[in-house]
């Protein structure tokens, strides 16, 4: 299949409308269009179409019971596809929607179980990007995407990611330049009693708190083993994720004893003939020596450091590094989503000094 590659200036979407119809109508048909959204790159299909849902999965390579999030672009399509908002959904809606935050309700039979991974709940979310926005309109309404990854590679943050997993592959590429959060979505869980942040993202619990009073934190967020046994509640949570090819390792503690260690390690792996990332702050960048040192942004800004996160892994690979050492980054605002992903794309392989 080629692959059309279109570039939408995020800014001037109006003069590209254009190409936004003819995305539409590719996703009406039941072909797949990935495009940009504030926290990554989307894959989409028509979410109420099943034949679409199903190429979803075959484009990522993704397990079939890994279910998909529904974007809207209009409040008034919430109805339809899910049973019930309970009052507190609603109220975190007018908070952050438009916007980086997914809730998880029940759905109703307009959703196929082919978008839903067979569940009995449905992932919605509505992006405020003006790109997504416009297509999901163009589109009728409803899109389904995940990040417009190959399973278990990192999330793509800019399009050339994408080309990289999907060309070939899929019908549409939109561009829209880098995107701006680098982590996906907050998936809140509507459908217990109280409220359960399955997915940390740039809605941080605080923020969450603040609307809802009480929530809950699924314990598997930071904690490979603490779901062990328990059938997870965000299905995807399971599999392997956001891994580059080297060997990722995050080491944790004091500034200088985090330092130290990885320098040791990196020397010792270098004379072994391996080639050396590290991953650092702004802040401690200079005191590394390895092959490939990568500034993942300064720990006062921490949504700089998200919004790296990604790429940094991407590079390592096209750059052939094959081991890699991360700093920790547990930071006040974007800490817990951070950790999340570092955590899972190192295989939980941690060093504390
Ligand atoms: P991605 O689209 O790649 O960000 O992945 C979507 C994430 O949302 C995965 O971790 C899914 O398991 C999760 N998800 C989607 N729908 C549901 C649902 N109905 N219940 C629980 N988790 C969901
Ligand atoms: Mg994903």
């Amino acid at each position: 299949m080629k692959t059309e590659l279109v570039r939408v200036d995020p800014a001037r979407v109006e003069d590209s409308l254009d190409a936004i119809r003819r995305g539409g109508e590719i996703l009406k048909k039941g072909g797949l269009v990935a495009f940009p959204t504030e926290t990554v790159y989307g894959l989409g299909g028509d979410a109420l179409n099943p034949e679409a849902s199903k190429k979803i999965y075959a484009a990522k390579g993704r397990p079939s019971d890994n279910p998909l999030i529904v974007h809207i672009a209009d409040l008034d399509h919430l109805a339809p596809i899910v049973k019930r908002v309970p009052e507190a959904a609603k109220k975190l809606a007018q908070a952050y929607w438009p916007g980086p935050l997914t809730m998880i309700f029940e759905k109703t039979d307009l959703v196929p179980y082919e978008t839903s991974g067979g569940l009995a709940t449905v992932a919605v979310r509505m992006p405020v990007h003006p790109v997504a926005a416009a297509l999901i309109e163009a589109a009728g309404g409803y899109i389904a995407a995940p990040s417009a990854n190959t399973s278990g590679r990192p999330s793509p943050t800019l399009a050339q990611h994408v080309i990289e997993d999907l060309d070939g592959k899929i019908d549409m590429i939109i561009d829209g330049g880098q995107v701006d959060i680098g982590l996906e979505s907050t998936i809140v869980d509507f459908t217990e009693e109280v409220p359960v942040i399955l997915r940390p993202g740039y809605i941080n619990r605080q923020m969450l708190e603040e609307v809802l009073g009480e929530v809950k934190i699924d314990p598997g967020i930071l904690d490979a083993n603490a779901n062990k046994g328990i059938r997870p509640k965000a299905p995807g949570m399971r599999y392997r994720h956001y891994a580059p090819r080297c060997d990722l390792t995050v080491v944790e503690g004091r500034q200088e004893a985090v330092v130290a260690k990885i320098n040791e390690l990196s020397k010792k792996a270098r004379k072994a003939g391996r080639k050396v990332g590290v991953i650092a702050a702004d802040e401690t960048r200079q005191l590394y020596r390895a092959d490939d040192i990568r500034d993942i942004g300064s720990r006062t800004e921490d949504e700089t450091i998200a919004r790296h996160l990604f790429e940094i892994l991407r590079d390592f690979d096209a750059d052939g590094v094959e081991i890699a050492f991360s700093e920790s980054f547990d930071t006040p605002r974007m800490g817990m989503a951070i950790m999340n992903r570092l955590l899972k794309a190192a295989g939980h392989q941690v060093i504390h000094v």
